[in-house]
């Protein structure tokens, strides 16, 4: 007999690990399930300081990224790392989840409640397939960015937010011969505005031809686009969640329920806060809790 967890939790991120750690510790049996190697989520990407969490001064998010894992194994989670949820249905108490492996076999879990915490990829060029790739166009921040040599090499630089004007700023600052940023409009903090000067800045339409790597025509050796994030949780297309008008899962603000019963959503694919990881661990715990409570009432 197949068994059934109380929690299928899909990412290893801040949101899902913090939702996994909390059900084992308050007694629960929840399964986790991670597509990468290992746990921590986007904090693996950030191998800066990441001064921001009140109890952990002087770590890199890469630091947090390793601290969560520790933390979740030492609460003897169950975990499928390299493992994919690709498909989930509801089906006799609660919900039957698709796992697929790297070598694209494929298992089945179920689970009493199913936990969404698979937060959001960094955006592409519009008006090609999501994902797609070219030579020497990076898409997103983190550590691809921070890897790669700019030395005499141009770049263009996309996107009128806080990653794009601070990433500029990054990249003028490592020996590349000539950095332009192309923003169709400025949303970035004011901080990264004055930054960035008006030097190389560029506000209003443009055309990028990522096969040519140019942007209106002029050739760079790198460009790296800055276009915002999305959510990432098509395996859940079936269940008919309500999402809002950018995809982002709907979710009760208590629970963390959303619109369907015994399905959960935490951390960035819900944007209920502002994203970081200190939201992130906060909404893991809100959701453990209120999968506790709902157990604990269908018990009395
Ligand atoms: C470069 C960079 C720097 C940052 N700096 C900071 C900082 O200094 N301080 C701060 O607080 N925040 C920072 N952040 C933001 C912070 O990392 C995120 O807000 C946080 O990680 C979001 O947590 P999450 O659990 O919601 O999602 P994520 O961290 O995105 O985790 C989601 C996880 O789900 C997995 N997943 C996705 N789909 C599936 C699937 N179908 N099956 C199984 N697994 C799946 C993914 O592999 C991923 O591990 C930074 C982010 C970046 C990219």
């Amino acid at each position: 007999m197949q068994q059934m967890h109380d929690a299928v939790i899909v990412g290893g991120g801040p949101a899902g690990a913090s939702c996994a750690l909390w059900l084992a510790r308050l007694g629960l049996s929840p399964l986790l399930v991670e597509a990468g190697p290992r746990l921590g989520g986007l904090a693996n990407d950030n191998p800066f300081a990441d001064d921001w969490i009140a109890v952990l001064p002087g770590v890199t998010g890469q630091q947090v990224a390793a601290n969560i894992d520790t933390s979740v194994r030492a609460a003897g989670v169950p975990l499928r790392l390299e493992t994919r949820v690709t498909g989930v249905l509801p089906c006799k108490g609660g919900i039957q989840a698709t796992l697929t492996g790297l070598d694209g076999s494929q298992t089945q879990v179920r689970g009493r409640t199913l936990v969404i915490a698979s937060g959001v990829r960094a955006k592409g060029l519009p008006d090609h397939p999501p994902g797609a790739t070219w030579p020497g166009v990076l898409i997103g921040p983190g550590s691809p960015i921070v890897a790669q040599d700019y030395s005499g090499l141009s770049v263009a630089v996309l996107g009128g937010g806080d990653n794009a004007f601070e990433n500029y700023v990054y990249v003028r600052n490592r020996g590349a011969r000539a950095v332009h940023l192309y923003a169709r409009s400025v949303r970035a903090q004011q901080q990264w505005v004055t930054r960035a000067g008006r030097e190389g800045v560029r506000i209003g339409p443009y055309q990028v031809d990522p096969v040519r790597r140019s942007v209106d025509g002029q050739p760079y050796d790198l460009i790296l686009v800055f276009y915002g994030w999305e959510p990432q949780a098509a395996f859940a297309d079936g269940l008919r969640l309500a999402r809002d008008d950018r995809g982002y899962i709907r979710t009760d603000v208590a629970t963390a329920e959303t619109s369907v019963p015994d399905i959960y959503a935490v951390g960035e694919v819900a944007h209920r806060m502002h994203p970081c990881v200190v939201t992130s661990l906060a909404d893991g715990v809100v959701a453990a809790k209120a999968i506790q409570r709902r157990w604990e009432r269908a018990g009395e």
